[in-house]
């Protein structure tokens, strides 16, 4: 699809260029935020799969840069910690660390930054690529709030705030119920400037308390309870009954994602992407692509793989 004919499909992609956003999720968060105001009296924030980075960009304009213009000393200023597989360009106030969040290794790495403070805040807008196959994508999603989670038990402060991105399969009350031993406040939002279409939501999960005496050492022990208690036999236990409210945020006047915009008549130019990917998945495809012009060979002669990508942001 060319750059205009997305720009007037998808008006939360033309509005992210033309204000400076990396990716229209940073309209998801906003949403969020105006319905639940998610960044009052935040100062240390875990933004995990971050990348390419609109979400730092979104926590660096409301939280950082503003400190700064404040004038805020250098140890007042507020922590921002961002992770994700792929590599980022900088943000301003966000420190970036590279790696998978469901090894212990990066977990470690993140906690290490929050030595003698806890996180008031901890996003995750993580997605694995997805199969198509509706229950493996939902599976493996399910399997990066975990991963989250177990950071979050790691570094988030008795009464911090937990936001990720969830998508709404057939089981996902399950991911509901384990949300809950740890956050008696759980909501399910929809931000306006996620599609209709899309099973994606986010969970807000607020006022964070541990069970007593829970060491996170315990985390993969609690949640395989949880599940056990989950089975088909488990139909009417109180797990299954959990209810988790529903809300859609963001102006419900305001632009619809699943609407198609016409272009302004005149002075419309199709802005360039705000960052391009600093380590695109087809970059090896168009090296060996080249690789194969200047040889003469066919591109199947090549060992082509490419990796993960952003094309869902
Ligand atoms: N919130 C981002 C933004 O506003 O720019 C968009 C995030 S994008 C939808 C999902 C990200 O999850 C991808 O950049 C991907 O690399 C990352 N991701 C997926 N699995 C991950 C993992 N196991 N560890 C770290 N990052 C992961």
């Amino acid at each position: 699809m060319g750059r205009a004919s997305k720009d007037k499909r998808d008006i939360y992609y033309r509005k992210a260029k033309e204000e400076g956003w990396r990716a229209r999720s940073a309209y998801k968060l906003l949403h969020i935020d105006d319905a639940f105001d998610i960044f009052s009296g935040v100062r240390h924030v875990v933004d995990l799969c971050a990348a390419p980075g609109s979400w730092s960009q979104v926590l660096s304009r409301r939280m950082y840069l503003p400190a700064v213009a404040a004038g805020c000393a250098a140890e007042e200023l507020p922590k921002i910690v961002a992770v994700d597989l792929q590599p980022m360009a900088p943000i301003e106030g966000v420190t970036q660390l590279q790696g998978d969040i469901t090894s212990e290794a990066t977990a470690r790495q993140v906690i290490s930054h929050f030595q003698g403070h806890h996180a008031d805040l901890v996003v995750c807008d993580g997605a694995p690529d997805v199969t198509g196959l509706h229950d493996v994508d939902e599976y493996v999603q399910g399997q990066l709030i975990l991963a989250a989670l177990a950071i979050v038990t790691a570094v988030l402060t008795p009464g911090g705030t937990f936001v990720a991105k969830v998508f709404r399969g057939r089981d996902v009350a399950l991911l509901y119920s384990q949300l809950k031993i740890f956050f008696p406040d759980v909501t399910v939002a929809k931000p306006r400037s996620s599609r209709n279409s899309s099973i994606e939501a986010f969970v807000v999960c607020r006022r964070y308390a541990p069970p007593p005496g829970f060491e996170p050492a315990q985390l993969r022990a609690l949640l395989h309870s949880s599940w056990k208690s989950f089975g088909p036999e488990a139909q009417h236990s109180a797990l299954m009954r959990q209810l988790v409210p529903f809300l859609a945020c963001g102006d419900l006047d305001g632009w619809d994602a699943d609407a198609s915009y016409d272009l302004p008549a005149e002075g419309y130019i199709s802005l360039p992407p705000v960052q391009p990917p600093t380590a695109p998945a087809y970059r090896r495809a168009v090296e060996a692509l080249k690789g194969a012009a200047a040889h003469g060979s066919s591109l199947s002669e090549q060992a082509v793989a490419p990796k993960g990508s952003h094309e869902a942001t």
